[in-house]
């Protein structure tokens, strides 16, 4: 146990893990109740506990997830499961949306978020 309590937070407790698919190296939180991971869609959580991934395959691997969800499932029910996160501020890189040529396209868990077509002919369009 640390004697300061003026620690800075970012250095509470991370552990660190390699990424079961790049092998990059990466800091989980799971040990403090404040990872990065929360903020991403809760749909790999099962898979996130023996198996951890770093930010970026993990939302990759979220993403290709969705498709089999939607197709097994329905867009009505998983948009159900999205709905809570339609107004989270913060976009998540490879979660909301990934970088493709210098250009921001959005994902699919992005654009089922907002529950609707946007007619703007985005490359992941579910709808
Ligand atoms: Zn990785």
């Amino acid at each position: 146990m640390s004697k300061s309590k003026y620690q800075n937070v970012s250095t509470i407790s991370m552990t660190v893990k390699h990424c079961s698919q790049c092998q990059q190296q990466f800091g989980c939180g799971a040990g403090t109740g404040n990872c990065w991971c929360m903020s991403f869609p809760p749909i790999m959580a099962p898979t996130i506990e023996q198996d951890c991934f770093c930010p970026s395959c993990l939302g990759e691997a979220i993403n290709n997830r969705i498709e089999s969800l939607v197709e097994d499932n329905g867009m009505e029910s998983f948009q159900r499961l999205a709905e809570p996160y339609r107004n989270q501020s913060k976009l998540i890189q490879n979660v909301d949306f990934t970088i493709e040529d210098g250009l921001h396209v959005f994902s699919k868990w992005y654009l089922i978020k907002q529950g609707k077509c946007c007619n703007n002919g985005c490359s992941n369009c579910p709808y």
